[in-house]
């Protein structure tokens, strides 16, 4: 086993710590399902990993139940407000946190050349505690403790690091043999209409069905791609899940983009490094010397200052910045690093794909389609302001939820016995709908598996 972020290994525990807690004692608690409810379920991500275990058919049907009837009672508040995030999102974000506050104090306390954290850190813990360390911490962070960036095995680490990062690629890796191979193989695309009207009859929302494509898309043309230029300054950085996928289909693309993605982190620290080793003390005689130093060296050379040197109202200004503003302004680099490149791509398609419903359906035809199809799920309608204004849209919304509500108290029913001589539902398959229909992300866009 390579190095794993200490940061990310204590998600994973947590993680682990949260489903046995759900399972064991929190499923039935009104806590548990308020939070659920508030959040409209699990997202994805936890959904599938909930769902890999058994216990999930005897708890969820319920919850889910609870989630959908506070959405369809109240819906005019529901696309008012936004959903609260997945409580087992939200426990892991505190025990990160507190992770971090323990290594920051830790760092802060240590003196000398060599006090650094020991464990490689995944860029985004790295850069979580370089924004929140003290000047010095940081400091000597940005100098030192990206150095597995920097080592000859940096390729391996960032890989390594990225698997440590995602501990939802295999149920993806397994799913993903599942989304439409036919439309990928197709050898040319059809017109858009003829296209969506083929689509409404895959029982997927449609935009998360376009959001998978666009990233399936996305990797078969960087499988393809030789010119690692391309590869290291378009691609890179990917985020760990993306980086999971690409290793999964091309492992040779997926070095050189780990190779980026070291490049990318230690120009950002040594950026960093070189703003911070220049920033004036507390106190106002050297914030002045540092201001008059950077007019005399040449402005645009000098890393910042070009507006604290221009003029004296800016000196003023230069002079009463806090402490804090000069560390965010140093460490901005880090605060701005851009996104994943894949991310984006499968984002700008699900926005697209939902534009495009909504313009269709004004036509008779396709509206008609669409009434009979599965249609967009919660999330697509309820994320896209045009989308919940949209009259038709929420009244089919609406009746779906209606009817997934009776399916889900007939499950329900059938469990009580009172109902022994009735032949029961298949649970699995009403669940699978009732999670599509919440956010199909769950399934990557694809069917569900029990359909
Ligand atoms: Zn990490
Ligand atoms: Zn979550
Ligand atoms: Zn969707
Ligand atoms: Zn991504």
């Amino acid at each position: 086993m390579g190095p794993v972020c200490p940061i990310c290994m204590v998600v994973q525990n947590e993680r682990v710590r949260y489903a046995f807690w759900f399972f064991a004692e929190a499923a039935n608690e009104p806590e548990t399902i308020g939070a659920l409810r508030a959040s409209r379920c699990f997202c994805a991500e936890h959904t599938r990993l909930v769902l890999a275990d058994e216990r999930s058919a005897k708890v969820l049907p319920r919850l889910v139940l609870e989630c959908l009837v506070a959405v369809g009672a109240d819906f005019e508040s529901a696309f008012t407000t936004a959903p609260s995030p997945c409580p087992a999102c939200a426990s892991e974000a505190l025990v990160a946190r507190r992770a971090l506050k323990a290594l920051r104090d830790g760092l802060d306390a240590q003196t000398g050349r060599s006090a650094t954290p020991t464990d490689p850190l995944c860029p985004k813990h790295l850069r979580a505690l370089l924004l929140s360390a003290d000047r010095r911490s940081a400091l000597r962070l940005a100098r030192r403790g990206g150095s597995h960036f920097r080592s000859t095995d940096r390729v391996q680490t960032v890989l390594r690091l990225a698997i440590g990062a995602d501990p939802d690629r295999l149920y993806r890796a397994d799913m993903r043999k599942q989304i439409d191979p036919d439309f990928l193989n197709q050898p040319r695309s059809p017109g858009v209409l003829e296209r969506l009207l083929s689509d409404l009859k895959v029982c997927s929302c449609l935009a998360c069905l376009a959001g998978t494509r666009a990233e399936f898309r996305y990797l078969e043309w960087m499988r393809a791609q030789d010119d690692e230029r391309v590869l290291a300054e378009e691609v890179a950085p990917l985020c760990p899940p993306h980086l999971n996928d690409v290793a999964l289909i091309a492992p040779s693309v997926a070095a050189v983009v780990a190779e980026a993605i070291a490049n990318h982190v230690t120009a950002e620290l040594d950026t960093v490094a070189a703003r911070l080793a220049v920033l004036p003390s507390r106190s106002p005689l050297s914030r002045l010397r540092w201001i008059r130093r950077l007019q005399r060296e040449s402005v645009g050379r000098s890393p910042i200052g070009v507006d604290l040197a221009l003029g004296s109202e800016r000196l003023v200004g230069g002079l009463m910045r806090s402490e804090r503003d000069l560390f965010r302004q140093a460490t901005d680099p880090v605060s701005h690093a851009r996104g994943c490149s894949a991310c984006s791509v499968r984002d700008d398609a699900e926005m697209g794909e939902v534009n495009l419903v909504l313009a269709a359906t004004r036509s008779s035809i396709v509206a008609l389609r669409y009434g009979e199809s599965h249609g967009l799920c919660l999330r697509h309608v309820l994320g896209v302001p045009e989308a919940c204004q949209e009259k038709f849209i929420r009244d089919e919304m609406t009746a779906r939820i209606g009817l997934l509500v009776w399916q889900l108290r007939e499950v329900e029913r059938q469990r009580r016995w009172s109902a022994r001589h009735e032949l029961a539902e298949d649970v699995r398959s009403v669940l699978s709908a009732a999670l599509a229909l919440l956010n199909d992300r769950t399934f990557l866009g694809a069917p569900p598996p029990c359909r």
